[in-house]
């Protein structure tokens, strides 16, 4: 029986078979006429784009991310039309480990630098885990409550797909995007675990790292690397009880940079402390990086810096293409696990292996 509810024993009480349900997809859908959006043209793009329309450029820098080759011409095509309006803008790299603050700090900053100078903002981000954790954590709009709602600003996550070089490539070609649809001022944060932020700095004017006090040997667990390419080293947090810590750490990193060779601008890296959730000394660190762009502005690093990172991503892109398609190479495909096999065997000696693939990828190129 169906309705067990039903059977005589259960007195006073009753179950109704109920109706057949419907199918879960509405029937006349299928009648309804589809509208094909449009495709829109490289000119549209532009147009838009330059215009400051947030949706063009959205569609834009999904194009950009796009993995299809069709999606990557017109891409290309947008990016160079864009670059003559594209430049004249402050880029600035933030970095933390997670749990530094760094949303609820560049939410801050966002404002801040908004009501202080104006303009309008980008906050882009690159993040290296993103494509294992299939979505990216960083440049979340739901992380920077305010900044997300502001008329001025545009916030759009880490690209997730490819190496960290290509998801870096892809960053940087989205900040050429933002500055010709006129956003002067721009950031890009990454997590503070090494590679990105190479790569995050080989983008920006200025590079500020987030820090926390009182976790102990303060500067053990920062890279080397890392504090040499910081601009500003600020210290988050220094409220109520950890403020006296946070001038501490503040002392230490301030040591500490004196171990480092003195950097290239001719700038000395300063260190100072805020909190970016109580909304404090969060003025003197964009005095600071107004300050630091006067300076290398002045002294011709600004311009020169810039040059430097226009080489350094034709390296990159060649590199990478370089790498593309070798790797997508169908023969190389077929042929790299058995070469890896007889390394690991020691059967072949990993020069060896490395030439017969070569040899075999330089001739297929040949036809
Ligand atoms: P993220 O992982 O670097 O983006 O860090 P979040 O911005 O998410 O901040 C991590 C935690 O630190 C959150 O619980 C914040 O509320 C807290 N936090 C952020 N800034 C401050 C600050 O200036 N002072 C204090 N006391 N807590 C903060």
């Amino acid at each position: 029986m169906e309705h067990p509810e039903n059977c005589a024993e259960y007195k006073g009480l009753t179950v109704n078979a109920g109706i057949e349900q419907p199918a879960s997809v509405n029937p006349y859908l299928k009648n309804r006429p589809r509208h094909k959006k449009r495709e829109l043209s490289v000119a549209d793009y532009v147009d838009g784009i330059v215009k400051g329309e947030t949706t063009i450029l959205s569609q834009a820098v999904t194009l950009v991310e796009s993995l299809k080759p069709e999606h990557q011409a017109v891409a290309q095509e947008v990016i160079e039309k864009c670059l003559p309006y594209a430049g004249s803008s402050i880029r600035v790299g933030i970095s933390g480990v997670p749990g530094a603050g760094k949303s609820t700090s560049i939410d801050v900053f966002g404002l801040h630098v908004l009501e202080q100078y104006g303009g309008k903002l980008a906050v882009l981000a690159i993040d290296p885990s993103s494509e294992r954790s299939k979505g990216s954590i960083l440049g979340d709009k739901t992380r920077m409550e305010k900044l997300s709602v502001h008329p001025k600003s545009f916030i759009r996550p880490s690209p997730s797909a490819g190496s960290l070089g290509g998801v870096a490539r892809k960053t940087r070609e989205t900040i050429i995007l933002c500055e010709a649809a006129g956003y002067d001022k721009i950031f890009v944060e990454t997590v503070g675990v090494g590679q990105s932020e190479t790569a995050v700095h080989s983008m920006v004017d200025f590079f500020l790292l987030i820090q926390l006090a009182g976790t102990g040997d303060e500067l053990q667990g920062i890279k080397r690397g890392i504090m040499e390419m910081a601009d500003g080293i600020v210290i988050n947090k220094a409220d109520g009880d950890n403020l006296e810590r946070a001038k501490l750490a503040a002392t230490q990193f301030r040591n500490a940079l004196h171990l480092f060779p003195a950097p290239e601008s001719g700038w000395t890296p300063q260190v100072l402390t805020y909190s970016g959730f109580y909304n404090l000394g969060v003025k003197e660190i964009w005095d600071m990086v107004y300050k630091y762009m006067d300076f290398v502005k002045e002294n011709g690093y600004f311009e020169y810096r810039r040059n430097e990172q226009s080489k350094y991503w034709m390296y990159e892109s060649i590199n990478e293409q370089l790498r593309d398609s070798f790797y997508h190479n169908p023969k190389i495909e077929a042929m790299l696990g058995e070469r890896e096999q007889q390394v690991l065997q020691g059967n072949l000696t990993s020069f060896v292996a490395a030439k017969s693939l070569l040899d075999t990828y330089f001739e297929d190129m040949k036809r």
